[in-house]
């Protein structure tokens, strides 16, 4: 684990407060914090980055501020990009850049995909 990396904010995160990142998947401070994401103008009911509407999971970007997240620190992701994004963001290749950006080259690196002409 890279330090100062956003993984060390979560780790410090639960240590401090002894839970699990299950329990706090569970805790009222998400609960809360994922209705307010679905009332802001965040919310777009699509993954950002394919557009689907189905599977809908809210993925953070950063874990800088867990506890006192900001809802813009939340993004939407169907539940195969989201696996994608996770999978990134443990290989090696997320060495090379902040982990907060690992949807923006998805995102890109899906519409290069589509864009070649096939052949
Ligand atoms: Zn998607
Ligand atoms: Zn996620």
């Amino acid at each position: 684990m890279a330090k100062g990396s956003t993984w060390n904010y979560l780790k410090t995160y639960l240590g401090k407060n002894n839970i699990t990142y299950n329990k706090y998947l569970k805790s009222p401070h998400w609960y809360n914090l994922k209705i307010r994401f679905r009332k802001s103008s965040y919310c777009k009911n699509q993954c950002w980055i394919c557009g689907s509407k189905q599977n809908i999971n809210i993925h953070h970007k950063t874990y800088r501020r867990i506890g006192k997240e900001w809802v813009s620190d939340l993004i939407e992701l169907c539940r195969t990009c989201h696996k994608e994004v996770h999978e990134v963001e443990k290989s090696n290749t997320a060495r090379q850049f902040r982990l907060s950006k690992t949807h923006h080259r998805i995102k890109k690196q899906k519409r290069k995909l589509r864009s070649t002409p096939p052949g």
